[in-house]
C-alpha cells in the first residue's frame, strides 16, 4: 500500500457539511461526483498528500443512509492507494481477508476500488484504490 489516499466520512447533508469542511480544512471542495452504483454523492477536499471524501446518500435506503442510521455521522472508511489493485486483492485474499467485491469496481475520482469486509479488519471498512490509467 502506498499511502492513505483518503478518509471517507458519512454525512447527512452536503448543504451543511461542505461549507463546514471548507472552513475546517481551509480549502475549497474541488469536486463533487455522484456514484450511481453506490447510491452516493461524493465531495472531495485535498489535504496535503491525502484527501477527505464526504459521502451523502442519494437514496433513503442506500448504504450510507443505513450506516448513518446505525452509527451516526462520522468516519466511514479509510482508503489506501495501491499500484496494482488486482495483485493487492489477491494478496489480501490469500491472507484471509474477505473482499466485498471480487472484481475491482469503478469508484469516484477516477479510481478502481475494492472494499474489505470490516469483520476481518477490527471493524474498520478498508478501501483499496488504484488510479485509472
Ligand atoms: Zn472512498
Amino acid at each position: 500500500m502506498l499511502k492513505i489516499e483518503h478518509i471517507g466520512m458519512a454525512v447527512k447533508d452536503f448543504a451543511s457539511a461542505i461549507p463546514l469542511f471548507e472552513k475546517l480544512l481551509n480549502t475549497p471542495c474541488y469536486k463533487t461526483e455522484v456514484v450511481k452504483s453506490e447510491q452516493v454523492n461524493t465531495a472531495f477536499f485535498r489535504q496535503g498528500e491525502s484527501k477527505i471524501e464526504l459521502l451523502e446518500s442519494t437514496d433513503p435506503y442506500g448504504v450510507i443512509a443505513r450506516f448513518i442510521e446505525k452509527k451516526g455521522e462520522g468516519i466511514h472508511h479509510i482508503a489506501f492507494e495501491v499500484s496494482d489493485i488486482r495483485a493487492e486483492m489477491k494478496r489480501l485474499q490469500a491472507e484471509g481477508f474477505v473482499l466485498l467485491n471480487e472484481e475491482p469496481k469503478k469508484g469516484a475520482d477516477n479510481k478502481w476500488v475494492c472494499f474489505l469486509h470490516p469483520k476481518n479488519t477490527n471493524g474498520v471498512l478498508v478501501e483499496l484504490c488504484e488510479e485509472m490509467k
